[in-house]
């Protein structure tokens, strides 16, 4: 027990003659609620340690492990446990939790209730844990599913915990097709880390280690965005489309940089707490929350965990934010760029492999320069970042990244990797055929002898780097605050399981091994070095450097997406059971669908917010103005009205203009919707969908801007940037 001022004494009467006396300080109290709080709605480890058969226990732990089938004895006592456990807990449904195409969840609730012999019982089978059906059609599925053909099957993932969540237990599961195919994020992201594992164990045995397994670990940092419920409300673009298609800019926005780290006001405090509960009650180790750079902008990051269980939990995380939210009447904007001149939110992405053993391959160690595995592991990234960009650009690429990635606030459309100086030059050195001099560490010195002296690093951080190597992690930068991150984690698994496989197949048959791994590390850094990018890309030169050393720029969703289906990324796919090549044309199909969906919902939200609202406003507004003149005239005022002349003559102008390009935008659309195959469709969507949404707001956000505030019919920047006081 540690030390403290306040104690609290507990009194346990066990029987008569004994009372147990405890003494806790206030610190071992906060301690212990936070213990029996955290992961208190999880079918974990310990619940099922205590609610299994030793046998059953050890026969399912055993099968998760060696990646069997779990038999139908075992499901019914799993299921029995977890119904009982749940019961306790106040649940009467069960669910198959599932992560289908469409970025979200879904669910399907059943009650525990059966009828036998007359009489109503509680009941969950095996067969009702391991497999649930569900209509396949209503989900996206790029054409894998006709609609007649309905049936798609979920079936149970032992590898995650079991939750309960609204009073209901969520059973997490993969879904597929009656005739096979994925149409999950689950399920790939399954087969991704067999896949990273499998080579990772062949390199890391002939390092002559003795591991089964490599785990991919994921820790997925969430940027969001907090307003107040009633303005988010008043604004019909915030409610149909997350963002904000009109809006001038507000007189504050993030130029003080007084957002970041900045006090957290009382109510986004009371909002982080109760997030915080919640999270913990799921098991999800929410640690660092703060404010961001912009205004009513924040973050949440995790602990890492393993790939599986982060990627089911950012979901949770992000549903989470959402309701909770409503509790403190505010809304939670998760979108990738809900203001116009504002920083967007981000998801960075920070992944890791670790052996069975806790050994982190991306842990340099003290002399990174003599660290052979180090170097390996590190030049299979490289590799795979500089031979896979067209499919790191085209797993975040979505309608609403697009206005994010390249506006000076998150790294642009082109794919680099940051390694800091010491590593660079390490590898620069093994590629010249050079001996490398290592800098030495010095102390970081204030000149204020009082403060504490620490070690500096050797590398300063790069903030503006797409995929940054961070110490001992590499930090994918470009997902957008919403996305799942399944697909950016599928990507890295395969494209690094193509690497590590493609030295495990040369180190195999070498003859000396440690010059063979030399040799691999020279000649890959020789050959995929214009990857390496350790300057400022948020600097206006470097799009045209980056053209120079040949590497891609993919600017649009519509150009990224079609590289999925690319021959040499559906052969990787293969190859490593990742995706079939259905898979790979159904999932582009569903990216591109829903690109066009996402802009073809904005340009009528558009339509309908200037016909309806804005159009009218301005009218009145202009009615306004010219009965000021009118009366002027009429009274003969002998006044100077030459400003309010002039006022009238450019609110009719942009009146005109607005009300000719919302007539252009409709047109647009036309254009974009006639029949043709579905990435031309979407490149439309862009060239012209897209032009004449900007083309349309300019002249909004004009209007608002001379617009008396009394007649706009929408809250602006200013009211909600600083809606939550
Ligand atoms: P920053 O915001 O500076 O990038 P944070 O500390 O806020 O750093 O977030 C870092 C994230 O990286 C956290 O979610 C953390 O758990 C995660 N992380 C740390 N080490 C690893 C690792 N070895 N593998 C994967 N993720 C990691
Ligand atoms: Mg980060």
């Amino acid at each position: 027990m540690g030390g403290g001022n306040f104690f609290i004494v507990f009194c346990f009467a066990i029987n008569i003659n004994l009372i147990i006396i405890i003494l806790l300080n206030w610190k071992d109290i906060i301690a212990m609620s936070i213990k029996n709080i955290f992961g208190s709605l999880v079918f974990n480890d310990q619940v099922m340690q205590k609610t299994l058969s030793r046998e059953t226990y050890a026969q399912l732990q055993q099968c998760i492990k060696e990646k069997t089938s779990i038999t139908i004895d075992i499901a019914n006592e799993v299921a029995e446990a977890m119904k009982n456990w749940a019961m306790e807990h106040g649940c009467t449904h069960y669910t198959h939790w599932f992560q289908p195409m469409t970025g979200i969840t879904a669910e399907k609730h059943d009650s525990f209730l059966s009828r036998k012999n007359g009489d109503i019982i509680m009941e969950f089978r095996g067969k009702e844990l391991v497999k649930g059906e569900s209509d396949a059609s209503s989900f996206p599925s790029g054409g894998v599913r006709a609609t007649f053909e309905a049936r798609g099957y979920t079936a149970w993932d032992p590898t995650a915990y079991a939750f309960i969540k609204d009073n209901t237990l969520c059973i997490p599961t993969v879904f597929c097709s009656y005739s096979g195919e994925a149409l999950d994020k689950k399920t790939p992201l399954l087969k991704s880390l067999d896949a990273v594992s499998k080579q990772a164990v062949r390199i890391l045995r002939l390092f002559g280690k003795d591991v089964m397994n490599v785990n991919a670990e994921v820790g997925a940092e969430q940027e969001y965005f907090l307003i107040d419920k009633g303005v988010y409300k008043a604004r019909p673009d915030l409610v149909y489309t997350g963002r904000t298609l009109f809006g001038a800019v507000a007189s504050k926005g993030q130029e003080l940089d007084d957002h970041y780290f900045g006090t957290i006001k009382e109510r986004v405090a009371k909002f982080m707490e109760e997030l915080d509960i919640e999270l913990w009650k799921l098991g999800v180790l929410a640690k660092t929350e703060h404010n961001e750079v912009a205004p009513a902008q924040h973050e949440l990051a995790p602990i890492y965990s393993d790939t599986n269980s982060a990627t089911d939990q950012n979901q949770l995380t992000m549903e989470l934010m959402k309701k909770i939210a409503g509790h403190h009447n505010m809304a939670c904007l998760l979108h990738e760029k809900p203001f116009e001149g504002v920083n967007g939110s981000g998801k960075h992405n920070n992944w890791s492999l670790s052996s069975d053993s806790g050994e982190n391959l991306f842990d340099p160690g003290s002399t990174p320069e003599d660290n052979l595995q180090f170097l390996l592991f590190l030049t299979a990234v490289i590799k795979a970042v500089d031979e896979y960009q067209d499919l790191l650009r085209m797993t975040v690429a979505t309608a609403g990244n697009d206005h994010r990635l390249g506006a000076n606030e998150a790294p642009t459309p082109i794919v680099t990797l940051f390694l800091g100086e010491e590593l660079t030059g390490i590898l620069d050195a093994i590629a010249d055929g050079r001996s490398y001099s290592k800098r030495a560490r010095c102390y970081f010195e204030m000149g204020v002898n009082v403060l504490p002296k620490f070690l500096k690093d050797t590398t300063d951080r790069n903030r503006t780097s797409p995929f940054a190597f961070t110490g001992n992690k590499f930090e994918f930068r470009m997902p957008g605050s919403s996305l799942s991150i399944s697909g950016p984690n599928i990507i890295i698994n395969t494209i690094v399981a193509e690497a590590l496989m493609q030295f495990a197949d040369e180190l195999e048959s070498a003859q000396d091994f440690n010059e063979a791994v030399k040799e691999i590390i020279r000649r890959n850094i020789v050959e995929h070095r214009r990857i390496i990018f350790n300057g400022n890309s948020y600097d206006k030169t470097w799009p045209k450097e980056a053209e120079k050393r040949g590497l891609l720029c993919l600017k649009s969703a519509p150009d990224a997406i079609p590289c999925f289906t690319a021959q040499k990324n559906v052969e990787l796919f293969e190859r490593h059971n990742v995706f079939t090549k259905t898979e790979c044309q159904s999932r582009a199909e569903i990216l591109l669908e829903n690109y066009c969906k996402t802009l073809d919902i904005e340009a009528l939200t558009m339509i309908q917010m200037a016909q309806k609202d804005i159009l009218p406003a301005v009218t009145t507004y202009i009615n306004e103005v010219m009965q000021t003149l009118i009366n002027a005239e009429k009274f003969s005022f002998n006044l100077d009205l030459s400003a309010q002349k002039e006022l009238l003559e450019k609110l009719t102008s942009l009146y005109n203009s607005a009300s000719k390009k919302v007539e252009a935008l409709q047109e647009a659309r036309v254009k974009a919707n006639r029949i043709k195959p579905i990435a031309d469709h979407a490149q439309d969507y862009r060239k012209y969908v897209f032009a004449a949404m900007e083309d349309l707001r300019k002249d909004v956000d004009a209007l608002e801007s001379i617009t008396a505030a009394k007649y706009w019919p929408y809250p602006s920047y200013g009211d909600i940037l600083f809606s939550v006081r």
